[in-house]
């Protein structure tokens, strides 16, 4: 399990250093989500169409955690529905708490490294921001999102 742990942290480490689709999209709903007890901040950006996401973005700072956390959500919810992307969250949510359920749970690919979170559940928030950040966005809901 070491290999894949080591491995895992990679995956963690690169999109925290390279983030993928960060960047600003003209015309597209915005959100902003803060977890002020870490200081992460993003701001989410996405295009729908039928209720189908056809492109994500972001852009903010953060701890690594929250920055790989909104590279790899980008990542997996472009083409999604907006219901494939709540089933996601919730999965993902369910992950990083320790709540993992077998069942009727969605494919959480890439984000399945962030399964090490739920051992430092202060890193919980760093984790899901993005995700709560992006549902806002989807709802066109232009409050800021706090964790707090
Ligand atoms: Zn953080």
């Amino acid at each position: 399990m070491t290999d894949l742990q080591d491995l895992y942290q990679e995956l963690i480490l690169d999109h925290g250093r390279r983030p993928r689709n960060f960047k600003q999209l003209d015309g597209a709903n915005t959100a902003e989500g803060y977890n002020p007890l870490c200081g992460d901040k993003v701001k989410v950006y996405i295009r729908t169409d039928n209720d189908v996401v056809t492109d994500v973005s972001f852009e903010g700072a953060g701890c690594a955690i929250s920055t790989a956390s909104a590279s790899l959500m980008t990542e997996i919810v472009k083409g999604k529905s907006r219901a494939e992307a709540e089933q996601l969250f919730k999965a993902f949510h369910d992950l990083v708490t320790g709540h993992q359920s077998m069942l009727d749970s969605p494919d959480l690919g890439k984000l399945a490294v962030f399964s090490g979170v739920s051992e430092f559940p202060t890193r919980v928030k760093c984790a899901t921001l993005s995700w709560h950040t992006l549902l806002a966005a989807l709802s066109d809901n232009d409050q800021v999102v706090s964790t707090e």
